[in-house]
């Protein structure tokens, strides 16, 4: 650089630190992006669809056997801040060509200011609210029901049979159980009502373990809750499990698979079907899906020291599945 060249460079910065910075042309965007994914298994279409993120505040009762400082840690390994538990929720749709099957329902916008906007994203998807076939359900916990049903009560998807495990129904609509709940979980019972009371007849109830549409079998993953069911999708021959509560954050929960987060109701039943799962997913290589991981919450597990680890998904086109060449 010449002299005359470095005199006109400082000169330039002094002029520029003058004027204050100078603006980008394109102003800071005040919203992510739209939250949706696809992704293929075999001849399936899955979509996954965000409904936002809730930000959990830590306290001592988050796990039962871990404190907040392990937590901590385990935030920290994953480069998260503490304190803070990012919730977030995951719409799974299926369309096995001939249905279109969504799993669980999202929050409706009842659960977190910083979620509900599944919907919206539904519409960036391309997908009309009356063209989901069926609805299934995992477990009753308000945010994997309260999106079927609006605040004042509307059904949001009109076409869509909903499909619930019988053992889930069971405990939730028992009204002596409900009378004897603590208040906490009281609020659980009765926004269960909210949700199916009036569509007791439309809503169908199913034995975990039964196939729920074509290619989708449910799993007994009881612990979460009493009736707490996961779901694996077949195509062609591919497999993946859609774990459902089962995990929950894959920093803390996959990595210490015996830590007995305080959601879990049957906290060692919990963690028992929580290795299962995990060791399905890694000794078969499936596919996972998890409706609390991050989005677009689909990934691998591998097994990793007494735990296990969430490999996420790439995001790639999609493209049509590579066949081999005739001839
Ligand atoms: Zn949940």
């Amino acid at each position: 650089m010449t002299t005359i060249d470095r005199r006109a460079l400082l000169a330039g910065s002094a002029a520029v630190l003058a004027a204050g910075p100078a603006l980008a042309a394109a102003p800071k965007a005040g919203v992510q992006g739209p939250g949706v994914y696809r992704y293929r298994l075999g001849d399936t279409q899955l979509t996954a669809i965000d409904d936002g993120t809730w930000f959990v505040k830590i306290d001592d009762d988050l796990v039962r056997n871990a404190d907040t400082a392990a937590v901590n840690r385990a935030l920290a390994a994953a480069f998260l801040p503490p304190n803070i538990l990012p919730v977030s929720f995951t719409v799974l749709l299926v369309n096995t060509g001939s249905k279109l099957v969504m799993i669980d329902a999202g929050t409706g916008g009842q659960i977190a200011d910083t979620a509900g906007v599944m919907l919206a994203n539904l519409a960036v998807a391309g997908i009309e609210p009356k063209a989901v076939d069926a609805i299934v359900i995992s477990h009753f916990h308000p945010d994997h029901i309260n999106g079927i049903k609006t605040k004042d009560g509307e059904k949001v998807f009109p076409n869509a049979e909903i499909l619930v495990p019988e053992p889930e129904w069971t405990f939730w609509m028992d009204e002596a159980r409900m009378n004897t709940a603590p208040d906490r979980i009281k609020l659980y019972f009765r926004n269960a009502r909210r949700i199916f009371a009036d569509l007791e007849k439309e809503v169908r109830r199913f034995r975990p373990g039964a196939e729920v549409a074509p290619g989708i079998t449910s799993i007994p993953a009881f612990g979460h809750t009493p009736g707490h069911t996961a779901f694996s999708i077949a195509s062609r021959n591919q497999s993946m499990l859609v774990m459902g509560d089962a995990v929950r954050n894959p920093y803390l929960f996959a990595r210490h698979p015996d830590w007995q987060p305080a959601f879990d109701m049957d906290g060692a039943l919990g963690a028992k079907t929580r290795r299962q799962m995990l060791d399905r997913a890694a000794a078969d290589r499936m596919l996972v899906e998890a409706y609390h991981f991050p989005f677009p919450a689909c990934g691998h597990i591998a097994r990793s020291g007494k735990g296990y680890e969430l490999v996420p998904a790439p995001w790639q086109p999609l493209a049509p599945e590579p066949r081999p060449r005739a001839g």
